[in-house]
């Protein structure tokens, strides 16, 4: 049977570069499940479909074609056989995703495609509903968070770093409305596993929580 680590938290609190690190050191594969809900919100931006409009979105998602492939560990999204990873990370991609992602029609379409990938391997997946939906028997559950100010510092420094200009308090408030979102839709909402173990990041290092997830999986063989 697989070993699988479900991470979830709100957005900022570090998931995908610690979820990164972790199965790099544990020789799991990385799944990051936002980037699918991103790559199927870049294909309705692209189709200049009203984000609003579900019944649109739903008839769009029938041939969207979402598949993830490896190369160097690093994980792949092909969307109708495009690799389009590059284009997934942006501030317009991730608010698209998480106005589409409470359509249950979405949800069904990727938590297959998830659940699959856990059962062919060894993995950390990250996400919002991975320990209370996507994978209610993993083996480890990690809730992961940091306060939102802490959360809008981390990106408005990885952001500067990049050269690009930005606005702290504008960042703070669009991670408030997107976590209020993922935590108030009625489908899968972000919340605590009863069986997660909490972990507040807001002081502690990228290498202290790193060292404390792979203590709390020291029973994988
Ligand atoms: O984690 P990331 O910021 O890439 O996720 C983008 C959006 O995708 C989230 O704000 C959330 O609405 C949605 N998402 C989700 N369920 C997941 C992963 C992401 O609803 N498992």
């Amino acid at each position: 049977m697989a070993y699988n680590i479900a991470v979830d938290g709100p957005a900022g609190a570090g998931k995908s570069t610690i979820a990164k690190a972790v199965a790099k050191k544990m020789n799991l594969i990385y799944v990051d499940t936002g980037m699918m809900y991103r790559a199927i919100a870049l294909f309705v931006l692209r189709q200049k479909i009203d984000l609003q409009d579900s019944e649109k979105i739903v008839e769009a998602c029938k041939s969207v074609d979402v598949t993830i492939r490896y190369e160097d560990g690093m994980q792949m999204v092909l969307l109708n056989g495009e690799n389009v990873s590059a284009r997934l990370r942006t501030e317009e991609v991730g608010t698209a995703a998480s106005v589409i992602s409470p359509i249950p029609e979405v949800r069904r379409k990727l938590v297959e495609l998830q659940r699959k990938l856990a059962a062919e391997s060894d993995c950390i997946m990250d996400g919002r509903d991975i320990g209370t939906c996507v994978l209610p028997d993993a083996q480890k559950k990690i809730y992961l968070t940091a306060s939102s100010e802490v959360r809008a510092k981390r990106r408005y420094d990885e952001l500067t770093a990049k050269g690009e200009t930005c606005d702290l308090k504008k960042i703070r408030e669009d991670i408030e409305e997107r976590d209020y979102r993922d935590m108030h839709r009625e489908t899968s909402p972000l919340k605590q596993a009863e069986d997660a173990i909490l972990l507040d990041t807001s002081d502690m290092t990228i290498e202290e929580v790193i060292g404390k997830i792979i203590s709390l999986c020291s029973d994988k063989q």
